[in-house]
């Protein structure tokens, strides 16, 4: 199934998906700003069933773990020949396993990746994959965080969603973006809009000054304040 606009041509960022539910998408990535570029043409969504490269007449694509265990494995040679079919239509693309033993996606891989052509993103189900096409195809495994989902759906989706929207034209004001958290290494500084005063609480005097210089200066200040009571660690990670 893709999602692209007829006449557009390939568009700048695309995703591909291997999953064995494609039903599963767009889903919340056919909803408003990314669902709106989605429909414009600004990426592309394609999801290739892996049961279609399953083996016999039940299509199977996983088996037990050898040295014995619970649960299933899904088969190396089933995931590698999706993954060889979608290489013939998109060979440049780097190829992701979500998997909760991969690198923590962290805003600036994902600047990184939004910054390239797209993605080849495959979802795990079962005990993952067999760890020789991990190998054999090149697969960087990546991480949405240290949990365990029970596959590699929503994973995708949170990668491609956080992808798309660093995507030029995808969100509506650039500055937007510049003053996100995480951009600069920081938590983003306490946002308010109306009304001035709320159940007793008031907007801080600063935001209603109309002194840019002091309004930067403050948001600067409570972004450091914030980071360092909640992320210290962003305070010291390497650019
Ligand atoms: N047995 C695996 C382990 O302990 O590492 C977990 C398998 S999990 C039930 C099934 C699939 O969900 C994985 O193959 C992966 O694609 C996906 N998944 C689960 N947690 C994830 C996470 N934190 N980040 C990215 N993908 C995840």
């Amino acid at each position: 199934m893709a999602h692209f606009p007829t006449g557009t041509g390939l568009p700048p960022w695309r995703a591909a998906v291997l999953t064995l539910f494609p039903e599963m998408f767009p889903g919340p990535l056919g909803v408003s700003l990314v669902g709106q570029a989605l429909d414009a043409g600004l990426w592309s969504l394609a999801t290739h069933q892996i049961r279609d490269f399953g083996i016999g007449r039940h299509r199977a694509v996983d088996d037990t773990p050898a040295g014995g265990g619970a649960g299933m494995v899904m088969r190396p040679d089933v995931i590698a020949a999706a993954i060889d079919r979608v290489r013939e239509t998109d060979p440049d693309l780097p190829l992701l396993y979500m998997s909760p033993r991969g690198v923590p996606l962290t805003q600036e891989r994902v600047r990184e990746l939004s910054d390239g052509a797209g993605a080849i993103i495959l979802a795990g189900r079962f005990e993952g994959v067999d760890e020789r096409v991990i190998a054999a195809r090149g697969a960087r495994e990546v991480s949405i965080g240290d949990y365990v989902l029970s596959g590699g759906e929503l994973a995708a989706m949170v990668l491609i969603d956080a992808c798309v929207r660093l995507v030029p034209g995808v969100l509506g004001a650039d500055e937007s973006l510049v003053h996100e958290s995480f951009e600069d290494g920081l938590l983003e500084y306490p946002q308010y809009t109306k009304p001035r005063e709320w159940e007793g609480r008031a907007t801080p005097e600063v935001l209603m000054s109309g002194d840019h210089k002091k309004i930067a200066e403050w948001r600067r200040a409570e972004a450091e304040r914030i980071t360092r009571e909640r992320r210290p660690d962003l305070l010291h990670r390497k650019p």
